[in-house]
């Protein structure tokens, strides 16, 4: 069931829930605190325009976003979630998972997450010194240039690699150098999907699987189940209608519940489509909370 992501084509519209203005939600968002370019306040803004009603924004191993979107949020009518972007290992994998509704002040989880930021750096260093070996003439300094305060990550090498004149396009940055089994690729630090899952529901939050569609297989999603997941993002742009029923019907077979958004980055990754045009209907939100404080 492996499905090509569709490199940010519109698939459809929406999602088939209440589009009566009753809300729309977008939980899957990045903002310069990770590989995002725009900034949260500019995300809230934008999230407004386009008629979202509420929002978690989902940058990887950071929640420093979180504090000043709410804040604007409160300000123009956005609710924000707590939100986060999370890597472990299945198999030789290397999966995502999204976590919502967590006390972001947590300090257990906030440990993990400096730590886990810390490792990306020394991994960015490694790929550096690899690229330097094969003699791509790329400085760490770059790179960090590119991800400023965000956790930085593979997109910021791909960014500074293009910026460098060294290929000619983000994509060949994963396709001829460091995407896994390139030449200057190197593992994330190793995290099991048990410890990310119980980390997230220490701090009071849930954890769905994000975008299976791009690379997850049947298997490694009954693995995931097994391993306490809470649910599953159903929509996203790499996901046809198709596969948001396939999703749905797991949802509903194992008493999960069902997550969707855009993974908007700024425009910068193949987010062709229009903004505002992955959303799951509030019943979605209304079902995280009703599992997680009733
Ligand atoms: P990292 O967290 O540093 O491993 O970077 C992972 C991010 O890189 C993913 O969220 C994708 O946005 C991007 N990415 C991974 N593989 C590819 C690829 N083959 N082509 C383009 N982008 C990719
Ligand atoms: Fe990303
Ligand atoms: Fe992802
Ligand atoms: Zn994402």
């Amino acid at each position: 069931m492996e499905v090509k992501e569709e490199s940010g084509k519109t698939v459809e519209r929406g999602n088939s829930g209440d589009s009566s203005g009753a809300g729309r939600a977008d939980l899957h968002l990045h903002t310069t605190h990770s590989d995002g370019t725009l900034t949260p306040e500019e995300l809230v803004r934008k999230a407004h325009e386009a008629g979202l009603t509420t929002i978690a924004i989902t940058d990887h191993d950071n929640v420093a976003a979180l504090d000043e979107a709410v804040e604007i949020g409160n300000a123009i009518g956005v609710e924000v979630l707590s939100g986060l972007e999370l890597s472990v290992t299945l198999g030789e994998k290397d999966i995502h998972l999204l976590a919502y509704l967590f006390d972001h002040k947590n300090l257990q989880l906030l440990e993990y997450l400096t730590f886990f930021r810390r490792e990306r750096l020394k991994r960015a260093e490694r790929i550096v010194e690899k690229l330097n070996k094969i003699n791509v003439p790329l400085e760490l300094d770059a790179v960090l240039g590119q991800a400023g305060v965000g956790s930085v990550g593979r997109p910021h090498i791909a960014n500074a690699m293009v910026e460098l004149g060294v290929i000619g396009s983000y994509h060949e940055a994963f396709s001829k150098y460091i995407g896994v089994g390139g030449p200057a690729y190197e593992k994330k630090y190793q995290v099991s999907p048990q410890e990310a899952i119980q980390m997230v529901s220490k701090a009071g939050g849930l954890t769905f699987l994000a975008h299976p569609g791009k690379y997850t297989t049947d298997a490694e999603i009954l693995e995931l189940i097994n391993a306490g997941l809470d649910g599953i993002e159903v929509v996203h742009p790499s996901h046809d209608e198709q596969r948001r029923k396939f999703y749905r019907n797991v949802v509903e077979q194992y008493f999960l519940l069902e997550s969707g958004g855009s993974d908007y980055h700024g425009g910068k990754k193949n987010d062709s489509y229009a903004f505002g045009t992955f959303w799951v209907p509030l019943t979605v939100v209304d079902a995280m909370r009703k599992r997680l404080f009733s």
